[in-house]
């Protein structure tokens, strides 16, 4: 029922201008027609039970998705919009058209279908111009709320089926002034099980009158300097935008907050950092030599400059905020080395966290293997493992031993450990350490002021220096965006006598002899890396991937040869297990999943096998291909692929005759633009809903516009919804400072 049919007559003189769906600002919705409208009055603290069409059941599958109250559903923005705002007359239908039509139900029944067990829904809708057919599938209750004679949008996808024109399963509405889910841009929100687009569009329409109860945390100075629109405008256009002009601006308006949020949490956990007082660590400068003689090779020139800095920062007592970039396989770990050595002769500790339990042990192992005979102690934390390697004076090797965890945290508490090693388990067991000076944080961009504050000493009122590791570099201007101005050293070099690796694309007809080359550099006394892409997304930990393609390379390929496998579904036992025989070099190919990614250091491995190149991003590739490469042995990188054109072939070529990572940031950069590369980046910042590293030029104006607002009102004392936005605990989960 259309509620002016006068409405609908100048409606279709008006489509011979425009087939664009002028939409009515004022939000008078119906929803589904002889429903009830409740009248409750509603606030951003309304619960979403008090909304109409929501019991119990519903409430609860909302919840999941962390919906709770108005003013949840109020930011529980679209990720998309399906535009279905083209209104066409019936006879302008084309297939592969997506658009809305605006016609009568001539007829509309329900039937089941002969050959499934289906409930099929039939209606032939009609307009000026001509009719068209819709179906729908086990919708059964469409009969109930729709009728013979009635003016409805049916918007979709049209097809071509039995030589005729043909929605399915279309979105269909009784004619009103707000539509919302025909007839305009449609929002298509994030949504769980039995939870459909339907009623959370339904829902969020209703919860937009709460926008009125919204309060601009945003400083009115500053939103009038960029023509911002006003917040209730923003959301209501977010989720219901009248063109793609207003949702730019809506969207522009709500990453600019996202991003000024930031800023001011960044700057506000740099100024109470440098307010901080740390341990000062005096450099050691004789048994910090004779350690770096006892490596068993030379520090290269970036080395020894990096650990200079950072040797000098630490001997100081502000706390210390660095980043150390470096190439992978460029020996970042002995520099932390050296730092946690004049660390612990000073009496203080060292914690250095790891992504992943493979990395931590394998950290673990490096660091007790160099402190052997050196008077530092070192210890594992993670879920499954818990190890101490004692001081010792005489050089005869690890000497690790099991432990409890009560007993590893006793000691860490008593001072009897001086470095370490773990992953986020750390924080979770909530380690007391006595005298924590140093927390090193490897490959974690996401490591935040808040976890920062949880690794804590007995006393509690220093700061430890933090030293943050990364392969992947990043851009000048997103380093300053994330971390305020913390200090930057790179190691470029690689050691000297590292030869480049060859890197070669091999097509199915390569694969027998890059096999029959692989069993050579086993011969020759080499190891061998083979990983696999995940191609089935259900098996999303590469189980099938990697235990597949072990058993084929052991069975048909390498039969005299041990072929072990890692991925993500064995157990911490199994794992080391694993682990420790490729290390020992009881297996010789090690097929896994991209588990081995970051940072696993087996120098003796001189081949990686990448099947299905073509799927993985560049940045990851070159992770990948870091794996070997890490000793003297010339080093080789198997691209494996079958697509030998194309955008694929293209971006492979330009990765085998790229240098470094700075390169191949470059390469990224120009093959799938900045939201991916920065995407892994980014993926720790819970609190950027819109906004991402990419949208540079806003990052800057939120930066300089955050630098303002903090001169003239240090506290944001004049601010204080700004204040509660920007200072909630749970937010910033980054790494901040
Ligand atoms: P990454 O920077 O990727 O973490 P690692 O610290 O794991 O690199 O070092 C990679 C390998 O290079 C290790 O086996 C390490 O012992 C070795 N290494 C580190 N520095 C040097 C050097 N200056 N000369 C030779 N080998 C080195
Ligand atoms: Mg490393």
């Amino acid at each position: 029922m259309c509620p002016t049919n006068f409405f609908c007559a100048g409606w279709r003189q008006r489509l011979q201008y425009s087939y664009r769906v002028p939409l009515a600002p004022q939000p008078v919705f119906r929803g589904v027609r002889r429903q009830c409208i409740r009248s409750v009055p509603l606030t951003l603290d309304t619960k979403i039970e008090q909304l109409t069409r929501v019991g119990k059941a519903t409430a609860a599958r909302v919840g999941k998705l962390g919906i709770h109250t108005i003013a949840d559903l109020l930011r529980h923005y679209p990720t998309r919009y399906d535009d279905f705002g083209q209104l066409l007359p019936i006879a302008k239908l084309a297939p592969g058209i997506m658009a809305t039509v605006r016609g009568r139900i001539e007829l509309i029944e329900n039937r089941r279908s002969p050959r499934r067990r289906l409930m099929l829904t039939e209606a032939l809708i009609t307009d000026t111009s001509g009719s068209i057919q819709a179906v729908w599938f086990n919708q059964p209750y469409l009969t109930r709320v729709f009728q013979p004679g009635d003016e409805v949008y049916v918007a979709g996808l049209v097809s071509y089926e039995f030589r005729q024109l043909q929605f399915v399963n279309p979105s269909m509405e009784p004619c009103q002034e707000f539509t919302l889910h025909t007839a305009r841009l449609v929002p298509i929100y994030p949504a769980t099980e039995r939870i459909t687009q339907r009623q959370i569009r339904f829902l969020v329409h209703q919860a937009l009158a709460g926008t009125a109860f919204l309060e601009d945390p945003l400083p009115t100075s500053v939103r009038q300097k960029y023509h911002y629109p006003t917040l209730p405008w923003a959301i209501r256009q977010i989720h219901f935008p009248e063109s793609r002009e207003t949702l730019t601006r809506a969207r522009e308006r709500l990453k600019f907050d996202e991003l000024f949020a930031l800023q001011l949490a960044v700057q506000l956990a740099r100024r109470k950092l440098t307010a901080a007082s740390a341990h000062a660590i005096p450099f050691q400068p004789e048994i910090s030599k004779r350690f770096v003689d006892a490596l068993g090779f030379q520090l290269t020139d970036d080395q020894r400059q990096a650990a200079w800095k950072i040797l000098q920062d630490i001997g100081k007592d502000t706390p210390m905020n660095r980043l150390l970039e470096g190439e992978v396989g460029s020996g970042k770990t002995v520099v932390v080395a050296i730092s946690a050595l004049n660390t612990a002769i000073s009496g203080y500790q060292t914690v250095v966290m790891a992504p992943t339990e493979i990395l931590a042990e394998q950290h673990f192992k490096t660091f007790s293997r160099i402190f052997s005979g050196w008077p530092v102690s070192v210890a594992l934390l993670t879920r499954s493992r818990r190890a101490v390697q004692s001081r010792s004076a005489e050089v005869t090797g690890p000497k690790i031993r099991s432990v409890t965890k009560r007993a590893l945290l006793a000691l860490v508490q008593h001072g009897e450990v001086d470095l370490v090693v773990g992953t986020h388990a750390l924080l979770q067991e909530g380690v007391r350490f006595k005298d924590l000076a140093l927390a090193v944080v490897d490959e974690q961009h996401r490591f935040g002021v808040h976890q920062r504050q949880r690794l804590k000493s007995v006393k509690d009122d220093v700061c430890p220096h933090f030293l943050s590791l990364t392969a992947t570099p990043i851009p000048r201007t997103l380093a300053l965006m994330l971390y305020g101005d913390l200090a930057i050293s790179a190691i470029r070099q690689l050691p000297r006598e590292r030869k480049p690796i060859k890197t070669q694309i091999v097509m199915p007809s390569g694969r027998q002899r890059l096999y029959q080359f692989t069993r050579e550099q086993v011969s020759a006394g080499r190891q061998a890396f083979v990983v696999c892409p995940l191609i089935d997304p259900s098996d999303r930990l590469g189980v099938r991937a990697a235990t597949d393609e072990g058993e084929k390379l052991q069975r048909d390929i390498f039969p005299s040869l041990k072929v072990g496998v890692l991925h993500g579904r064995l157990t911490a036992d199994k794992k080391s297990a694993v682990m420790a025989a490729f290390t020992s070099g009881a297996v010789h190919v090690l097929v896994s999943t991209t588990v081995v990614e970051v940072g696993v250091d087996i120098p003796n491995a001189s081949t990686i096998v990448i099947e299905g190149a073509e799927r993985f991003g560049l940045a990851q590739l070159h992770q990948l291909r870091g794996r070997v490469g890490r000793s003297v042995h010339q080093s080789y990188c198997f691209l494996c692929t079958d697509a030998d054109f194309g955008e694929a072939y293209e971006r492979l070529t330009a990765f085998m005759s790229a240098k470094d990572g700075f390169e191949i940031s470059e390469l990224d950069l120009r093959f799938r633009g900045p939201g991916q590369i920065l995407g892994s980046v980014q993926s720790g910042f819970s609190q950027l809903k819109l906004a991402s590293f990419s949208d540079v030029a806003l990052a800057q104006q939120a930066r300089t516009e955050a630098t303002e607002l903090l001169r003239q009102d240090p506290e944001l004392a004049r601010f204080p919804a700004l204040a509660a936005a920007v200072l909630q605990p749970e937010k910033p989960e980054a790494h901040l400072e």
